[in-house]
């Protein structure tokens, strides 16, 4: 294995072939990683919980930090998006999103690892405000910033999967002197479950 290989999407799909390549072939591969969002290798399966405050800080659920990675070699940019691939020429235009610059990185292979994103069917209203999908740390920032600051009074949850259900049932799991103590949640009624 050689050259230079781009990875796009810095969680679990995309840190692991990253970190393998890397262990395989050493300094023989040069690994650059594309990630848009502000964390990296991180237990999305833990946002739940940080949204019902049994995690208090997102950091708890990352796994090996940007640092961390690029302590081992691989050259990784965060909050950078991946806009176009153009298999042909060899190259990814990608998008910093704190400097607003564009710019082209070249590479022998691509990892695309972007994960999958939740499915909004089609209806109207369905990209209005307090909206959300559960994918990313981001996601459940966001969701987090907007029960703290809209003060919604009732929450639906779409879809009855286990991720549906975790998250419906995160308000039953709330902990005194977390930032969302029970009482907070009964007296807004965020929650219909
Ligand atoms: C709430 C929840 C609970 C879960 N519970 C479990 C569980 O209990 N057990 C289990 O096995 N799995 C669970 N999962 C699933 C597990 O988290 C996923 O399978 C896993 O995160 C997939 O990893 P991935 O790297 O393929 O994709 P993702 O984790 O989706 O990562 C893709 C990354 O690519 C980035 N990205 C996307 N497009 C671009 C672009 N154009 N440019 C740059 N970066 C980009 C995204 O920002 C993201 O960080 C859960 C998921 C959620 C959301």
């Amino acid at each position: 294995m050689t050259g230079r290989i781009v990875v796009i999407g810095a969680d679990a799909a995309g840190m692991s072939a990253a970190s393998q390549a890397k262990r395989i072939a050493g300094d023989a591969v040069q690994i650059v990683a594309f990630e848009r969002g502000t964390y990296s290798s991180y237990a999305a399966c833990g946002i739940p919980y940080w949204v019902a405050g049994d995690v208090g800080e997102p950091e708890r659920l990352i796994a090996r930090s940007p640092d961390a990675h690029r302590r081992n070699g691989i050259d990784l940019h965060m909050r950078t998006e991946v806009e176009e691939i153009d298999l042909a020429a060899g190259r990814v235009t990608v998008h910093d999103l704190a400097a607003g610059r564009l710019y082209r990185e070249g590479f022998d292979s691509l990892v695309i690892a972007t994960g999958a994103v939740p499915v909004r069917p089609p209806l109207p209203g369905v990209d209005a405000a307090g909206v959300f999908g559960v994918q990313t740390l981001d996601d459940g920032a966001a969701l987090l910033a907007d029960l703290d600051h809209a003060r919604p009074r009732r929450a639906v949850v779409v879809g009855g999967g286990y991720i549906g259900v975790e998250m419906a049932e995160a308000r039953r799991h709330i902990r005194p002197g977390s930032c969302r103590t029970p009482n907070w949640w009964a007296s807004h009624r965020r929650c219909g479950c």
